[in-house]
This record gives C-alpha cells, sequence and structure tokens, in this order.
C-alpha cells in the first residue's frame, strides 16, 4: 500500500532552551524560529519566561534556589511536551549550569533530545537594548537580583550553539539555530 502523497510529516518533538542575559535576544529568536517551524509543520510550543513563571512560579522570587526551582518546573513541563512531538522552545535566563544541566538530564534519561543555546550577547549590548527596561531600574535602585548586572550569569562552556546576536540579524540568529535543529534531524 502506497503512503498519500498529502500525509502531514511526523516531526521528532524536542526542547530547545535558549539562556541568556536580560535583553541578549532569546524571546526575538524563539518567536521568529516558531514562525518558522510551524511553517514547516512542526507543531510548536514557546514557554515565555514571564508567562510561565505566572502560570507555574508564582510563588518564587529570584534566589538562586528560587531560580533553580523555576527552572526545574519548566524544564518538567518542556520534558512532558517534547516526548509527544511538540517543538518546545524556552527562552528563559537560567542563570546557573547546575539548574540547566538537571535540565539536560532529565531529558537524556526520558530519551528527549535537548539542544542548549547560549544568546551571548554582551552585558553592555543588552544593557543599551534593555527592552524591559529592567537595566535601567536596577541602575536606578529601583531593583535589584538583575541577572548580569547584580546577580550572576554562570555563562555554559558547552552549549550545542553559542549566538552572538551583536554582529547579526534576527534573521540570521534564527538560522543558525534551525540550521542546528536540522543537523539533530529535528527539522
Ligand atoms: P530576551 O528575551 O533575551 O530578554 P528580547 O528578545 O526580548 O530579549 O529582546 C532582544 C532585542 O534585541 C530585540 O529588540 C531584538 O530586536 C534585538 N536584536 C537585535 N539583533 C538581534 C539578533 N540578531 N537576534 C535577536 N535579537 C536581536
Amino acid at each position: 500500500m502506497t503512503e498519500p502523497k498529502d500525509k502531514p510529516a511526523v516531526w521528532q518533538g524536542g526542547t530547545v532552551w535558549l539562556t541568556g542575559l536580560p535583553s541578549a535576544g532569546k524571546t526575538t529568536i524563539a518567536v521568529g524560529l516558531a514562525e518558522r517551524l510551524r511553517a514547516g509543520g512542526h507543531r510548536v510550543q514557546v514557554l515565555d519566561g514571564d508567562e510561565i513563571r505566572a502560570a507555574l512560579s508564582a510563588e518564587l522570587g529570584f534566589s538562586k534556589e528560587d531560580r533553580d526551582t523555576n527552572v526545574r518546573r519548566i524544564g518538567y513541563v518542556s520534558g512532558l511536551l517534547a516526548a509527544h512531538g511538540v517543538t518546545v522552545l524556552v527562552p528563559v535566563i537560567a542563570p546557573y549550569a547546575m539548574s540547566r544541566e538537571a535540565v539536560r538530564d532529565q531529558h537524556a534519561a526520558q530519551g528527549v533530545p535537548y539542544v542548549e543555546v547560549h544568546v551571548a550577547t554582551p552585558v553592555e549590548i543588552c544593557a543599551d537594548r534593555d527592552v524591559k527596561s529592567l537595566y535601567a531600574r536596577q541602575a536606578a535602585g529601583e531593583i535589584s537580583g538583575l541577572t548580569g548586572a547584580d546577580d550572576p550569569y554562570e555563562a555554559p562552556v558547552a552549549p550545542d550553539l553559542r549566538i552572538h546576536t551583536q554582529d547579526r540579524t534576527v534573521e540570521e540568529s534564527v538560522r543558525q539555530v534551525h540550521a542546528v535543529l536540522t543537523e539533530r534531524g529535528l527539522s
């Protein structure tokens, strides 16, 4: 029996975690990549950091322990979705290496693909972009505990991809991540 020609492709799911400083470009790349993947027939879910915090981690603050709990919760949800064929894009700072490794290990234990992308925009550029005025508010003393300003960010040592957005257009950055997914058989 032959397959119908218009049978939709069934893609394998996976998690793509975009880690980096505030205003590095994580959300912008995730949104562009989502559009591109959906056009190719993928089921895609973007887990926006602010939205998911409000939904799953409203009681948590920004201590190391609370950030770790938040990242692990997001990783858990992402793993569940990815195991069911969804490409999950996670534009979430995730400043601590240990939490990111826990998420990677959890995906490995589930046999679910996991791709770590370091959106490595330098802090000076991020502070200049300041999409949510967080750097300005931190500098004015209105908030504290801002990753990259007065809170730590442990840059990934060996991410699957490192992007320097200051030298690239959004389209080029999206293409770079898409190419890694293609290499991994995820697009
Ligand atoms: P984050 O989600 O990391 O906090 P955003 O994606 O909300 O950051 O904001 C990043 C800003 O940087 C956007 O205004 C975006 O247009 C800009 N930008 C400039 N060049 C790039 C690029 N190559 N990739 C991603 N974002 C870029």
